[in-house]
């Protein structure tokens, strides 16, 4: 008989697999790395390399501008409709472009125009920072009435629908969250909220950026008005690959983009000298998109297309449940903390563990085991599951380290004090 922290039953698991085959789609180095950190660079897709040789040499190197009219003016839509098919959006509902934060500042400050009359902005403390940046800068604007309601979260893992519902009114000129939270993994209702949001007129931005190729996601059987989300994270499009912006059909001629460049025009090749608006998304696009990454996306995003979302969505339920049991079997005693909700339904793809040695944890990790994972303060060790290419026995040598480092202190070496931490 197999006890539930023995490695054998990683094993077990991953020959019953059926996406076992996708991690030979990905590249991975001589130099044996464990990686969970999928859910902040994603990794990189063998047949992005390929890509982009083929983009430098022959599209760049040999086409020269050709190459804008044989493929890149297409491309930001192009993909575009490809995510379009991972968040339950419509061909033409998804524009590829500028960074999340970016896009998020357009699609801000263009409801807010919109909604006159309005002033409030709900948005909640578990929001990503830069988010929270963005909105303040949104309210900020000339001539601005706008006031943030920032709902708070008594623990910093969940807040129930019922606060943020209660806090939406008939002033609420938009409601900005994150659909999954970046930090204990926390699935909002998008259906729910955003439903309560429409019953007092109030607009609704999600940012599926902790969502966007981990779960299935529906824009349109939730009704939402607006999204934005992050290519680099579970899409596998690259480091600072462009972002992706949504917005439902019915409010696209109605919107305004704030920084009205000329590929956001009509017609960008008259050179006129007045702005009209392209009559479609691409009103949102600004100055010429940054090509090579936008096409970099690709590949990542074919590859989760081809796999199903559901399936990832199903491998991934089974490997966070997986390392919740070996927390519960070998490391809730160690002072480890689970920081995520236990519910699969209202869980995203990475796990939140909480250690008043966490930022030690974390080096100890890199140095003594080559395990990647991630730090997030106060005390959050994030481990993020990556169905494509992530074993069961991945996640098993994680949890034999952890155990390791605590029982065999490793991370005393480490100053407590934690220094800055980047990415
Ligand atoms: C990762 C992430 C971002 C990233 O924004 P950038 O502009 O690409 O730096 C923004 N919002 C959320 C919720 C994220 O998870």
């Amino acid at each position: 008989m197999l006890k539930k922290t023995d490695a054998g039953v990683a094993l077990k698991l991953d020959e019953g697999d059926p996406l076992s085959d996708y991690r030979d789609r990905f590249y991975f180095d001589e130099e044996e790395i464990t990686y969970f950190d999928g859910n902040s660079l994603g990794r990189l897709p063998k047949a992005t390399i390929a890509l982009g040789h083929d983009l430098i040499q022959r599209q760049w190197g040999q086409c020269l501008l050709r190459s804008w009219t044989d493929d890149w003016m297409a491309l930001s839509a192009r993909i575009g409709d490809k995510i379009a098919q991972l968040v339950g959006a419509d061909k033409g509902e998804v524009l590829v472009a500028d960074s999340t934060s970016v896009v998020l500042y357009k699609l801000v400050v263009a409801a807010r125009q919109a909604q006159t009359g309005r002033s409030g902005i709900v948005t909640d403390d578990m929001n990503f920072p830069s988010d929270l940046y963005i909105i303040q800068a949104a309210a900020q604007l000339v001539n601005s009435h706008h006031t943030i309601k920032m709902v708070g979260s008594d623990n910093d893992i969940t807040i129930p629908s019922k606060e943020i519902v209660e806090t939406i009114d008939d002033d609420t000129a938009l409601v900005v969250l994150s659909h999954v939270s970046f930090k204990s993994s926390y699935v909002y209702d998008m259906a729910r909220i955003t439903q309560k949001a429409h019953e007092h007129g109030a607009l609704v931005l999600w940012d599926v950026s902790h969502s966007a190729g981990a779960l299935p996601i529906d824009f349109t059987a939730c009704s939402v008005d607006l999204g934005v989300g992050c290519s680099y994270k579970y899409l596998n499009g690259g480091p600072g690959a462009p972002a992706f912006l949504y917005i439902r059909k019915m409010h696209q001629s109605g919107l305004f983009n704030p920084i009205s460049g000329w590929f956001g025009h009509h017609s960008p090749f008259d050179f006129v000298k007045n702005y009209k608006p392209a009559g479609t998304i691409d009103r949102f696009l600004t100055g010429t998109p940054p090509v090579i990454s936008i096409a970099l996306i690709e590949p990542g995003v074919d590859l989760i297309l081809e796999a199903g979302i559901e399936n990832i969505r199903q491998k991934s339920v089974n490997q966070t449940d997986y390392l919740i049991t070996l927390w519960d079997a070998g490391l809730a005693d160690l002072g480890f903390v689970l920081k995520t909700p236990r519910e699969s339904d209202v869980r995203g793809s990475h796990i939140s563990f909480g250690h008043i040695d966490g930022h030690r944890i974390n080096r100890a990790l890199r140095d003594y085991y080559s395990i990647y994972t991630d730090f997030r303060a106060p005390d959050n060790l994030r481990i993020g599951i990556t169905p494509l290419y992530m074993t069961y026995q991945d996640i098993h040598k994680v949890f034999s380290a952890m155990q390791e480092i605590v029982v065999k202190k490793l991370y005393e070496k480490y100053p407590e004090v934690s220094e800055r931490v980047i990415i």
